[in-house]
């Protein structure tokens, strides 16, 4: 969430004259600014800073601006949270038309003046915060505050497709507590609702690298991606969550398989399936099914040899 006063701005613009007049009307502020002179060194504290805003001047010496904002808001791995307003001395209907069709947020003429400029600069601050905030709610699974099933979607797209350009192997794992609705329905609604906390924070705890993705996607079901895992280290990661969980030991008096809360795993991968999304999600419900049928509290992968 970004904080209106430590918001990131990066000013763009290859006269520093021009960027001193910026930066004089926006020191007051306590944002953190930043400067690039050109095309090139914008796309490089992009990439290293979590830019909230961009002030970007329409002519730079290594390209247009028009034509770095379209690469910017192509770029999806900061595009959606930032803000983009042209700075311009030349007024032209034709030319601001162009930079809102192609992801602008606003336009501000120079000379800058100081208060438009504060007021502009606010405007999309807070709009930020809203989309923000709506993106969060949109994705994050109320209870456990893990991604939900949309989150999860887009996620298992984008690193299928990583995966399969770099050529390395996606794990899915799909997670099921055994005997949910017998906790539910003799412990009541609310324990349950604990519970799933409670397994939520144990799936949480095991997921240590930032390539590691967990999700709720159903109401007692979760489902974890591991970017760059095969199906044999998904099943040693499956078998130390499983762990994880009993070490919890949430007691569960009605399950036929323990007396604390368990679950089943299956497991697919992109080495032994594809890296079709359907296919992987449809492979792993297989094994998630098998598990369950050969008596629960266990993981079982799509690649017999990982097994072994
Ligand atoms: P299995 O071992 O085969 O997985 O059986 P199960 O009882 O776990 O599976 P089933 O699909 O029959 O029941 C799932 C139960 O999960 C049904 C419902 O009572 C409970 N449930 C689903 N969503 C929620 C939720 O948001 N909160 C709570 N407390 N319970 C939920
Ligand atoms: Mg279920
Ligand atoms: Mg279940």
């Amino acid at each position: 969430m970004i904080n209106k006063n430590s918001a990131k701005i990066l000013i763009v613009d290859d006269d520093p004259t021009q960027i001193q007049v910026v930066i004089s009307h926006l020191q007051h502020f306590d944002y953190e600014l930043f400067i690039a002179k050109n095309s090139a060194d914008t796309c490089k504290v992009l990439a290293k800073q979590h830019i909230d805003l961009v002030l970007l001047d329409i002519n730079l010496p290594d390209g247009n601006g028009i034509d770095l904002c379209r690469e910017i808001r192509s770029n999806h791995e900061f595009s959606d949270n930032l803000s983009i307003v042209f700075m311009t001395s030349h007024h032209s209907n034709e030319q601001e038309a162009k930079g809102l069709s192609i992801g602008a947020n606003d336009y501000i003429y120079k000379p800058v003046n100081a208060d438009v400029l504060a007021a502009r600069i606010n405007v999309q601050l807070q709009q930020l915060r809203k989309t923000k905030l709506l993106s969060h709610y949109a994705n994050v699974d109320a209870l456990t505050e893990l991604g939900n099933r949309r989150a999860f979607d887009n996620q298992l797209q984008l690193e299928l497709k990583r995966g399969e350009r770099e050529g390395v192997p996606v794990s899915l794992l799909t997670l099921d507590i055994d005997f949910f609705k017998a906790y539910n329905d003799n412990y009541g609604h609310p324990q349950g609702d604990t519970c799933l906390r409670d397994v939520a924070a144990a799936i949480k705890s095991e997921c240590r690298r930032p390539s590691d993705f967990a999700f709720r996607v159903g109401g007692e079901e979760f489902s974890i991606i591991l970017y760059n895992t095969p199906a044999s280290g998904a099943l040693l990661f499956a078998e130390k969550l499983r762990a994880a969980l009993i070490d919890r030991a949430i007691p569960h008096e009605y399950s036929e398989v323990s007396n604390l809360v368990t679950m089943s795993i299956g497991i697919s991968d992109t080495l032994s399936g594809s890296y079709n999304i359907v296919e992987l999600i449809a492979s792993a419900d297989d094994m998630l099914y098998k598990a369950k049928q050969s008596g629960r509290n266990n993981a079982m992968s799509n690649d017999w040899l990982a097994a072994i």
